[in-house]
């Protein structure tokens, strides 16, 4: 089955929701960086939550999640456009915790304390960015924290993630949002019903193992309440790098350090974090470089 995100709005306009499966771009994500279960299943949840977060963007608009905590995983970073692409990595991959209570242990990789930090580039003149501390760790709930504290928007995440030692077998979330009332109107009555729905849904893994869709998703949330789908988008890994870029971030490393690499004779090779992509760059175009930033310096 293709990676796919389903976005709906109940019929009173009071409830956004979104629902996807994203086991192929997960697995993808995860066999680039041969991370093991633990760590894959917390980057997973991680560009599900991201993928989820994207689909609330217009087109070129992106969104970049950084958990940073205090665990052996060190840091995840996930970043989302508005068209379905979506591309991520851990700090350390090789990260493997012994289950808690049956559960992979998601919290104790990423820490108990650390920062989320969510970028949004909307096209303007300036990103926007939100901070919020880690709630429980476990992903889902500290991006429902972020939207409910920062963004002002109660809403409600559920991410799940399979892995075994041979990768990623199922991936998929939702997000719920209450939306402002229109006319001054407060529909509690939906968003309680809502409320208790989701603290008795089956585990979203469990779900997406099983075989269910995005939609099969959507329709057990919003079980007599009536809703539309607006919107059907295919989403994937995609990594936005070049050789360009890179050479952005050679040249950022100043004459000095690209005189270094050079006298060391060899070539130099530079992977891109997110795709696993090396960028090899011989002693000669070294050279050509440090004669474009000399070219370019204003002295
Ligand atoms: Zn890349």
């Amino acid at each position: 089955m293709k990676d796919y995100l389903v976005r709906a709005m109940t019929q009173n306009g009071a409830v956004r929701g979104l629902a996807c499966i994203t086991t192929r771009l997960v697995a993808d994500a995860c066999t680039r960086q041969s991370a093991y279960p633990t760590a894959a299943v917390a980057l997973g949840r991680a560009l599900t939550g991201g993928a989820l977060m994207g689909a609330l963007l217009k087109g070129e608009q992106r969104v970049a999640l950084k958990f940073e905590g205090n665990g052996p995983l060190k840091k995840i970073l996930v970043e989302a456009d508005g068209a379905g692409h979506v591309r991520g990595y851990v700090a350390a991959p090789q990260v493997e915790l012994e289950p808690e209570n049956g559960k992979f242990d998601v919290a104790g990789a990423l820490g108990r304390a650390g920062f989320l930090t969510v970028t949004k580039d909307l096209l303007l003149k300036e990103p926007y960015r939100g901070i919020v501390q880690f709630h429980t760790s476990e992903i889902a709930e500290d991006l429902a924290f972020y939207l409910t504290e920062s963004e002002q928007t109660p809403s409600a995440v559920g991410l799940g993630v399979f892995a075994d030692p041979r990768g990623v077998t199922a991936a998929g979330g939702f997000l719920i949002q209450s939306l402002p009332p229109a006319k001054g109107e407060v529909e509690t009555e939906v968003i309680d019903q809502l409320v208790d729905r989701i603290r008795h849904l089956p585990p979203v893994t469990e779900f997406v193992r099983s075989g269910k869709t995005p939609e099969d998703l959507l329709n057990l949330i919003f079980t007599d309440i009536p809703y539309r789908i607006l919107e059907k988008r295919d989403l994937i890994f995609r990594c936005s790098c070049d050789r360009e870029r890179v050479e952005r971030a050679l040249i950022s490393l100043g004459s000095e350090e690209i005189g270094l690499l050079i006298d060391q004779e060899k070539n130099t090779e530079l992977t891109c974090e997110f795709c696993q992509k090396r960028y090899r760059f011989l002693p000669e175009d070294l050279k050509r470089i440090q004669t474009e930033i000399a070219n370019s310096s204003p002295s």
